[in-house]
């Protein structure tokens, strides 16, 4: 189940119902006691305007990861957080809890079915560059950081 190396991972966590910065701050413990995982660095905590939805405002992060999960068996655990958290819906079909997506993984670049890493749409977010960029900035150019600004993102905590 484990590789042999630890690899370097940056999940994108983002929430906007219920009590959004608990379910972040529940998800990045239950990422630290993964299997072969520890959480490294954790971004600023983030308030965002909804993208592509209404509703509430979304609170997001971004955590690194060193992980010896294979990426297929990290995308696994996120979705069952993700579940997890789901569960806590407060009537059937509402909107989740917990977004939990995987930017980065190494150097890898994935292209499955079921997983494309980098994320396909993280260049489009600022909710992403951003906290991303706070953590590991040699992977956001400035040209990127440039393309989102016009998003409005408030960081709430240092
Ligand atoms: P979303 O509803 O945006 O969270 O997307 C979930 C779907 O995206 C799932 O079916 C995943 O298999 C797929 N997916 C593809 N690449 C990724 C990625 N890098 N991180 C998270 N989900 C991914």
């Amino acid at each position: 189940m484990d590789v042999r190396e630890p690899v370097v991972a940056y999940v994108a966590l983002g929430a906007n119902l219920g009590q959004p910065q608990a379910a972040l701050a529940q998800a990045i413990d239950a990422l630290d006691a993964l299997p072969y995982t520890r959480v490294t660095a954790r971004s600023s905590l983030y308030r965002t305007a909804p993208v592509d939805a209404g509703g509430p405002d979304f609170f997001n992060a971004v955590v690194q990861l060193s992980t010896r999960l294979p990426a297929p068996v990290l995308l696994d655990a996120l979705q069952n957080l993700e579940q997890a958290a789901g569960r806590e819906r407060p009537y059937r079909h509402a909107p989740r809890t917990l977004d939990l997506d995987l930017l980065l993984y190494g150097d890898a670049r994935i292209d499955s079915p079921r997983l494309t890493v980098p994320h396909p749409r993280m260049h489009e977010r600022a909710f992403v560059l951003v906290p991303l960029h706070e953590l590991a900035p040699a992977r956001v150019g400035p040209d990127a950081l440039a393309a989102v600004a016009g998003q409005r993102i408030q960081r709430l905590d240092a």
